[in-house]
């Protein structure tokens, strides 16, 4: 149906605003790629992401008024929540959240408009159908992997690893339905003497049902702490299957909003996969670490771990000249990153050169480290990445280690056996103090024990790493008072 936009205007206005769209994600995205520039990139994006969806509703006019406006209400009102109420450390279960919606609303969208071709012309080409099945296997897995990465990361669904063969016989069987049932969608025509029935309909929910089986299954078998890679590709998945949905709609702007997505998660997943230096097989038929018993970790710790307190460190951090921090998951954990933006402010007052080596897979998801540091007002030009800050280490005084473990273990180095091995880390050791801040020698995210701890020039601060950066932040100003 034509809507109020179609009546007045000439069709290459439609696919003029579609291209200012296009162009304004392409824009937002590459200012994303900076810190600075990164709020902006996701303003343009969001203005791109508008300018197309008001321009499709009032060219086509797809639904009556109500309906619309309730729906704008609704998804409005339910997303300016999340953004507001969710955690930073909740925040890949939400993208997991938005990922399967994306790849829901895309089958959906496929589906709908299969029945609407029939109900109309009922012209069902190769290319729509075949569409339209790559877009329902996509979207379908995206949906249902989504909220079981998501509900892992929640700890509502159970977070081991598991892996039996009926589960990968499955994993197969649900594969191999999908995929005949899409065949059987695409050629269907000629099957009817090139007339497409209505009665097919049904064996694209076939697909989906399918589909979203095989979702579950590929993704129930993986631990909860491989979630965010899995989401990340999930992520792109949904760009996929949005993709897809452009062509079964012939709709520019979807097909390169899509691709931009998928090209964009695919990359991401890359980028994890290489940091932790794992193949993107491991993690999903792998799982990672977690071997080290408590005689190993006893073998590695015994005699060798010196304690230390906020006195002492402060007593370092007066005579220091160069600091680097070294932030992790337990930072994320603690909420600690505020204490610490208050003691890099202390320090600097002082004279001292301060500066944080962010490791690209420190925390639970990409930027994890940066987004919280940021949120503390910490100057994005303070942040140094892994390959920038490991030189500097030999000539740094103290590097204060809070809330991290593998990223600083030289095991990935050192041990071709453990599960790191090869993980490029943070070689803070090369400096000539180290201070470690977590609450025991419990082991990080891959469960290895990590033999900096034990080093001659490391010592350990043990507690909460909130309650210990306040704790330096309130020694410090009182030595300097
Ligand atoms: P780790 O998981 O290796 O270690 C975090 C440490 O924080 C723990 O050893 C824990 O020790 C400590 N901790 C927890 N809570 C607190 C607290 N309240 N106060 C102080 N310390 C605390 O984290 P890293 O950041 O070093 O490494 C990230 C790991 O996650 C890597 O192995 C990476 O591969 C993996 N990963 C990262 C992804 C990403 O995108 N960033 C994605 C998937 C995996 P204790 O209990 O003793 O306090």
């Amino acid at each position: 149906m034509a809507g109020i936009l179609a009546q007045q205007l000439p069709e290459q206005a439609l696919q003029f605003a579609y291209l200012v769209s296009g162009i304004m994600f392409i824009q937002g995205l590459r200012d994303m790629t900076h810190p600075r520039t990164a709020t902006r990139g996701n303003l343009i994006s969001s203005g791109g992401m508008f300018l197309a969806v008001a321009v499709t509703i009032l060219w086509f006019e797809i639904l009556t008024p109500a309906i619309l406006a309730a729906g704008l209400l609704i998804g409005g009102v339910v997303g300016a929540y999340l953004a507001v109420a969710v955690e930073t450390t909740e925040m890949p279960q939400l993208v997991g959240l938005f990922n399967g919606f994306g790849g829901g609303a895309s089958a959906v969208v496929a589906g709908a408009e299969l029945v609407d071709v029939l109900a109309g012309s009922g012209d069902l080409g190769v290319g729509l159908t075949a569409s339209a099945a790559i877009a329902a296997i996509i979207g379908s897995v995206t949906f249902s992997g989504s909220f079981v990465a998501s509900g892992k990361l929640h700890g509502i669904v159970g977070e081991s690893p598991v892996s039996t063969n009926v589960g990968h016989a499955l994993k197969v069987t649900f594969l191999g339905v999908a995929l005949v049932a899409g065949a059987v969608l695409v050629v269907q025509p000629s099957l009817f003497g090139g007339v497409p029935t209505a009665e097919w309909v049904p064996v694209y929910w076939v697909i989906v049902a399918a589909a979203l089986l095989l979702g579950v299954f590929l993704v129930v078998p993986i631990g909860g702490a491989d979630m965010p890679v899995v989401i990340s590709l999930l992520n792109s998945y949904s760009g996929l299957a949005a993709a897809t949905t452009g062509f079964v709609l012939n709709n520019t702007v979807l097909i390169i909003a899509g691709t931009l997505v998928g090209a964009a998660g695919m990359i991401l997943t890359i980028i994890m996969c290489e940091s932790m230096n794992r193949s993107l097989a491991n993690v999903f038929f792998g799982g990672l670490g977690g071997d080290d018993t408590a005689e190993e970790m006893e073998d590695i710790y015994e005699g060798q771990i010196t304690e230390t307190s906020p006195e002492e460190v402060t007593m370092l951090l007066e005579t220091a000249e160069r600091v680097v921090i070294v932030p992790g998951y337990g930072m994320a954990v603690a909420q600690a990153q505020h204490a610490v933006a208050e003691l890099v402010d202390l320090l600097e007052d002082s004279g001292v050169d301060v500066e944080f080596g962010i490791h690209p897979v420190a925390g639970r998801m990409p930027g994890h480290m940066n987004a919280l540091l940021a949120e503390a007002d910490v100057p994005y030009d303070k942040m140094r990445e892994l390959e920038e800050v490991n030189p500097t280490f030999s000539q740094t005084d103290l590097v204060i280690v809070t809330g991290a473990n593998d990223v600083v273990n030289p095991r990935a180095n050192e041990d071709d056996d453990s599960p790191i091995a090869g993980m490029p880390i943070l070689n803070v050791e090369d400096a000539r103090h180290v201070v470690v801040n977590k609450r025991s020698l419990s082991p990080g995210f891959s469960g290895i024990a990590n033999p900096l701890f034990a080093r001659d020039n490391t010592s350990m601060l043990f507690g909460d790493a909130k309650a210990s950066m306040q704790s330096l932040v309130n020694e410090y100003k009182e030595s300097n008072s």
